[in-house]
């Protein structure tokens, strides 16, 4: 593999990364540039086995970053009715994202609790949250930010927490090989900052 050159200065960056975005990327520019990246890992992208998986690569970002077309407004359709002031929790949420520094997924499971104030979600929406923020490159910490960033504006509610614990493909895979590493992140918003509180949601997702 040929060696990398030195990394552009920051500026020259951000001008490149302005002009391409004032032309439309056309599918075809994505996809001769998906068989360069075949050819500079060392593979021949004219071989059979190869002909199609540019096509297959862009396809599967639909669904991979899907969550960029995705507002976390649209997803948290609050309501006043049935509303209660103990905790709710919905816990082990799969999901599936892609480290921003890597691009390799990582997945895992998140768990998220918060202390309504009047108002509460559909559980199913706590679901659809996470598919906002999944899938788009991401890393750990921010993910669980997002969500209870979002969840505390909408919601508003008295507090919210979120636990993500997850493997990345970029730990497992590459050098460092530690197979089975799970990284664990938490936001903690509100009320959840009281020990007490933080005790009976972690008590509640063991
Ligand atoms: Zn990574």
């Amino acid at each position: 593999m040929p060696k990398l050159n030195k990394t552009k200065p920051a500026n020259k960056v951000k001008r490149a990364t302005a002009q391409t975005a004032k032309h439309k990327i056309t599918e075809e520019k994505i996809l001769q540039n998906i068989r360069e990246i075949l050819s500079y890992i060392g593979d021949d992208p004219a071989r059979e086995g190869l002909l199609e998986t540019p096509k297959r690569i862009v396809r599967s970002w639909q669904k991979l970053y899907g969550g960029y077309k995705m507002k976390p407004q649209d997803v948290l359709k609050t309501f006043t009715e049935g509303s209660c002031e103990e905790m709710v929790v919905l816990k082990d949420i799969e999901f599936y994202s892609t480290c921003e520094h890597h691009l390799q997924p990582f997945f895992g499971t998140i768990s998220i609790g918060y202390l309504p104030k009047g108002r509460v979600l559909g559980i199913s929406k706590l679901a659809r949250l996470v598919e906002v923020f999944a899938r788009r490159l991401q890393i750990q910490e921010k993910l669980v930010a997002q969500i209870a960033d979002s969840l505390m504006e909408t919601l508003k509610p008295h507090g919210v927490m979120v636990v993500c614990k997850a493997k990345h493909m970029c730990i497992s895979s590459r050098g460092i090989e530690k197979h089975n590493a799970v990284m664990v992140t938490s936001a903690i918003r509100g009320a959840f900052k009281k020990m007490e509180v933080r005790s009976e949601f972690l008590e509640m997702i063991k």
